[in-house]
């Protein structure tokens, strides 16, 4: 008899969710509809349709799609399926994270509100945004216990990564939402996925992926999302018909397929990334090891989180060069940006995602990500100490 233990309503989800309407379609996959616009059924109805969509609503029953930077019935199944994901009522799909976060700023900053308050240390291209201003926003940077004094009546919205991204640091996601108050929270959860974590389960208004990472899995699809719900899923959708970072529908085909294996990819990459975690912390040329496996003072694996997921980071010995020497003699790893995928990248945050981050939040020079993929973690214990062996 097949045996389901370990199995949640996660795996279910993604195997079945968003594919609800292909049967009265006469399909067993969702077919991908690349049409850039759609017959109108009249003036005056082509009309309605638009106003509908392009003030954030969904597609009326029956209703012309229009135009597709509007809507896209493969995009929309993909969103559906994220949104069982991770308890929400709904998702909006990007172009990629930055144009989900950047979509979710501008959705977040009305009523004259543009203070942002967010929680170091966070993805280098979402630090590098708050911290130019770029978007009209005013950034006051808190650790997760000054954010309840540094929230204004002005405070559109409070950001947050966690697991975070290069350090792994957990943050404790309920109780950062309670101190936000008045303020909604983002949440970031690329580096813990929905199969490890539900943000909105635990307070978070709008919970934000790079899909690109562990949700497309492949490396072949750049991509963002959020989930949320219904209000602020409108409002996404009117940034996104007006600025126009719409995701592409083969992008969302290959994301809504991806989906279906992220359970099984993300724990089993997760057991691979433990071993290593545990190998390294025994390394002599290995200073300290950074994966919520050997680390988690707040004991929120197993409350907030269900395990501690596929991505470690590790300080070598030596600063610097000795990162850039044991990334560059890498065989099996490759020396890569990104995370999530089936195969394990080997990065230097300093130099690479964190570069544009100031002074003191900026990572060590020492310090080197590395996201397992799902090779025999012994292979990847044999690389790693074959390149740990020059210094
Ligand atoms: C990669 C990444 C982003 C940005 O996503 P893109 O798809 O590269 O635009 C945001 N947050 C985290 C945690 C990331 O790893």
């Amino acid at each position: 008899m097949f045996d389901a233990s370990g199995m949640t309503a996660v795996d279910t989800a993604a195997v079945h969710a968003g594919r609800e309407d292909l049967a009265a379609l006469g399909v067993h996959v969702p077919p991908i509809d690349f049409s850039t616009t759609n017959p109108l059924p009249s003036v005056a109805g082509g009309g309605d349709d638009y106003e509908t969509l392009a003030t954030g609503g969904t597609l009326p029953a029956g209703g012309s799609a229009v135009y597709q930077r509007l809507w896209n019935p493969t995009v929309a199944r993909f969103e559906t399926a994220l949104a069982h994901l991770e308890g929400t009522a709904e998702a909006v799909a990007f172009a990629s994270g930055m144009a989900a976060l950047t979509a979710a700023l501008l959705a977040a900053t009305r009523d004259g509100k543009r203070h942002i308050v967010a929680v170091r240390p966070l993805y280098g291209g979402t630090d590098h945004v708050l911290a130019t201003g770029l978007l009209g926003t005013e950034v006051t940077w808190a650790r997760p216990d000054e954010v309840a004094v540094a929230v204004r009546p002005d405070t559109a919205l409070v950001v947050v990564e966690t697991p975070a991204n290069p350090t792994l640091d957990l943050v404790d996601i309920a109780a950062l939402a309670a101190a936000a108050g008045h303020a909604p929270l983002l949440v970031d959860n690329t580096v813990a996925t929905p199969v490890l974590q539900q943000p909105a389960r635990h307070g978070a208004a709008l919970v934000l992926h790079s899909a690109t990472k562990s949700i497309g899995g492949h490396g072949d699809v750049l991509a963002g999302v959020v989930a949320c719900a219904p209000d602020w899923a409108a409002r996404l959708r009117q940034v996104r018909a007006v600025t126009g970072a719409v995701l592409h529908p083969l992008g969302a085909y290959l994301l809504h397929r991806g989906l279906q294996t992220l359970p099984l990819r993300v724990r089993a990459q997760q057991a691979g990334a433990e071993k290593i975690a545990a190998w390294l912390s025994d390394h002599p040329a290995v200073a300290r090891v950074h994966h919520p496996s050997v680390g988690d003072p707040a004991g929120l694996v197993g409350r907030q989180m269900s395990g501690p997921g596929s991505l470690l980071a590790f300080e070598v010995r030596g600063g610097a060069p000795a990162a850039a020497a044991v990334a560059g003699a890498c065989r099996l790893i490759t020396h890569a940006v990104s995370l999530g995928g089936v195969d394990t990248l080997i990065q230097h945050p300093a130099s690479l995602t964190h570069r544009p981050v100031e002074g003191d939040a900026k990572p060590g020079g020492g310090l080197l990500r590395l996201s397992v993929g799902l090779e025999d973690p012994e292979d990847l214990r044999a690389d790693l100490a074959q390149a740990l062996a020059v210094l």
